[in-house]
């Protein structure tokens, strides 16, 4: 196998050279998630204004995370992998980034790791879960070993999962319906927010959304981590299910995640469909990514952590405007001209960060559907 070395924020990199980063490499690496990379620098950096940062990146690969949150946070850390040789790359790439003295490379078992610091009562201000696949395995642990109001962050790339293109692996995985719909990646991105909300109340704890999106092939979840039974209660209410009409784009969100649920659509009278259980609240806090986006260390995950930003003020689900005018037969709008003449009309509307001609709004379907039939 051979090596490269290269730069990725602040740090400098020794990793394998792949065309395609898959499980066999000696330590796993992919270039395509420096953004994500970018976004934890970011929140780590605002995390740890008011507190010391002491990270664990329990499946660390090549140790890229874990030497940036060292490098660009300064922040201590413990990581750890599985594979011995991803051990050694990671630990070189410590010293290569001078940085050795704060980043603590084991060789463990990413669950046998978190459980260690648990029992030990050593507890993270921030854990991150990054696996090659879902995080759920990893999601018991990871609440375990996160403080009171620490931060837990996981990746899913199990995409075709989580958004609807094969629901029994979701059920399987997830305990949850993904469904295809127009905005199938916002469902993906609740459903992974509620399988982190489930796992903390296992464990008498709540969450709290601080960060929550999709991009290239992840979906990425960032929540406060609050051990209090009050914050359990509120962290069970905001699960629930969907329900979408595929023919017209209806759609709205019900509470809980039993109880009859109606079957035809009241707008066009079709049947139903219905997906989750998932996450109905907001999936970000709005001080805490303006704080974000002032750390952040590259224009992308500026751009990013606004759109969050924005959409943390709007409710569940967004209207495809292409297929909406389509059924109304019009041709196709701009979703910034939606956008501007929502907020004309007094409400709260943005483009969504998974999809450019999604619009996220707290105006009803039916007003949607008036404005669009207008233009
Ligand atoms: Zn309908």
């Amino acid at each position: 196998m051979e090596f490269i070395e290269l730069t990725e924020g602040a740090a400098r990199l020794y990793v394998p050279r792949a065309e395609v980063p898959t499980r066999r490499l000696p330590a796993f690496y992919n270039p395509a998630m420096r953004v994500n990379r970018d976004i934890a620098v970011a929140i780590a950096r605002v995390h740890g204004q008011r507190r010391p940062l002491l990270v664990c990146e329990p499946l660390c690969g090549a140790g890229a995370r874990a030497v940036r949150y060292a490098l660009e946070a300064g922040a201590r850390v413990v990581a750890a992998d599985v594979n011995p040789q991803a051990v050694e790359i990671a630990r070189h790439n410590a010293q290569l980034n001078k940085v050795s003295n704060r980043v603590y490379v084991e060789h463990s078992d990413a669950r046998l790791l978190l459980h260690r610091y648990a029992f030990r009562n050593e507890r993270f201000s921030i854990v991150d879960v990054d696996p090659f696949g879902s995080p759920v395995p990893f999601l018991d642990a990871a609440v375990c070993a996160t403080l009171a109001e620490g931060i837990l962050a996981a990746t899913a790339t199990d995409t075709a999962a989580l958004f609807g293109t094969y629901p029994t692996k979701c059920v399987k995985k997830y305990a949850a319906k993904s469904i295809r719909a127009p905005f199938s990646k916002e469902i993906g991105l609740r459903i992974l927010l509620a399988a982190v909300a489930w796992a903390a109340c296992r464990h008498d704890c709540g969450i709290e959304p601080l960060c929550a999106y999709t991009e290239r092939h992840y979906a990425r979840v960032y929540v406060r981590i609050l051990p209090r039974p009050g914050a359990v209660t509120r962290t069970s209410k905001n699960i629930g299910r969907l329900m979408l009409c595929s023919s017209c784009g209806y759609f709205s969100p019900l509470r809980g995640i039993i109880g009859p649920q109606p079957s035809t659509c009241p707008h066009c009278g079709k049947a139903l469909s219905v997906a989750g259980p998932l996450w109905i609240g907001p999936y970000g806090d709005p001080r805490f990514c303006a704080e974000a986006v002032k750390q952040a260390p590259s224009a992308e995950a500026v751009k990013l952590l606004k759109s969050v930003l924005e959409e943390a003020a709007t409710p569940l689900g967004g209207y495809h405007t292409h297929h909406l005018a389509a059924k109304l037969g019009k041709p196709p709008p701009s979703s910034r001209q939606v956008v501007k003449l929502l907020r004309e009309r007094g409400f709260i509307a943005t483009v969504a960060h998974y999809d450019p001609r999604v619009v996220k709004t707290d105006a009803s379907f039916e007003e949607v559907v008036a404005l669009l039939s207008s233009l």
